[in-house]
């Protein structure tokens, strides 16, 4: 038993911090510069092994020094890469420039992550061992949904993270069991801003949403029954990248490990409030004794 399989993305995501943002033309000098291993398939599933899971990450590194790299973050925390592939060229990058006020942009280049459009040999299987396939919106979406339909074929539960935010094919929300959007992302989805309003228009399109509300906690609701807000504990926020993937992962292992919902989702929560304390994104998230001992 796997238990938890993420099919997803790897990122070196390469960080500029600058007092503004060059404009075209320019050029600044800045003050800082890390390379830092992300993608948020990356990040789910290092989430989930340090929260205990057993994990397993699908998808593809570049044959690069970087690629290397990302393999080896995941594996540092437990990750089995068996089935994670080297596509010849590079990995995968995030050039982020944050600015002195804390605003970012970034551009993406998917790399090798443009390399995986459907399952490999052996992904399937190994789908099929496992007790739920956590997907995000950072690979080709022909290989997000033939993963989650291989899920759906072996009775495996589908959890999606819509991100980065858009409108998504039918089929894809056909084969989603758990959606986990942010509160942007569910408001795309739906077409409404308030999280309630839009978690019910959700509802019609899978069976249970998790939209989650930053510091203000989260909203679970299930079809047939009344929507839940979990409040998340109060911290002093330093750096809230990652959190919702933090979230996501010990949820998932929270779930696997048949967990009433509303116990999974508090846990999360105390997770995500460990992550967004530390800076960091993959570096900041917790083990599972910190989870226990914060819950
Ligand atoms: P994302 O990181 O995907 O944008 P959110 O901002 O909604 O997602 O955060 C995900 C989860 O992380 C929230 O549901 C909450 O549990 C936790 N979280 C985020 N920001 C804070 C905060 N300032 N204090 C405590 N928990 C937070």
């Amino acid at each position: 038993m796997t238990g938890i399989v993420v099919l997803g993305s790897t990122n070196m995501d390469l960080v500029a911090y600058v007092p503004h943002a060059p404009k075209r033309g320019e050029t600044v000098t800045g003050r800082e510069f890390r390379t830092i291993p992300g993608g948020k398939g990356a990040n789910q599933a290092v989430a989930a092994a340090r929260a205990g899971g057993d994990v397993a990450m699908i998808g593809a590194v570049g044959s690069d020094e970087f690629g290397e790299l990302l393999r080896h973050t995941l594996e540092a925390s437990g990750v089995d890469t068996d089935l994670l592939r080297t596509a010849e060229g590079p990995s995968g990058t995030a050039h982020i420039v944050v600015d002195d006020e804390g605003g970012n942009s970034i551009v993406v280049i998917p790399g090798a992550n443009g390399a995986v459009t459907a399952l490999g040999p052996g992904d399937e299987a190994l789908i099929a061992t496992s007790d739920a396939l956590l997907l995000q919106l950072e690979l080709p979406l022909s290989a997000v949904l033939d993963g989650a339909e291989a899920a759906r074929r072996h009775g495996v539960r589908t959890i999606l993270t819509p991100a980065p935010a858009q409108p998504l094919p039918p089929e894809l929300l056909a084969v989603t069991d758990l959606l986990v959007p942010n509160e942007h992302e569910a408001a795309t989805l739906a077409g409404v801003a308030d999280p309630h309003m839009a978690a019910e228009a959700l509802l019609r399109q899978v069976p249970e949403v998790v939209i989650t509300l930053g510091s203000a906690g989260s909203l679970y609701a299930a079809r047939g029954s009344a929507p839940v807000t979990v409040p998340a504990p109060r911290v002093r926020a330093v750096d809230t990248t990652g959190a919702g993937d933090t979230f996501v992962g010990a949820l998932a292992v929270a779930l696997v490990e048949g967990r009433p919902v509303q116990q999974a989702l508090s846990w999360a929560s105390a997770a995500a409030a460990l992550c967004v304390q530390r800076p960091g994104a993959s570096t900041s998230m917790p083990y599972r004794s910190e989870i226990d001992d914060a819950s």
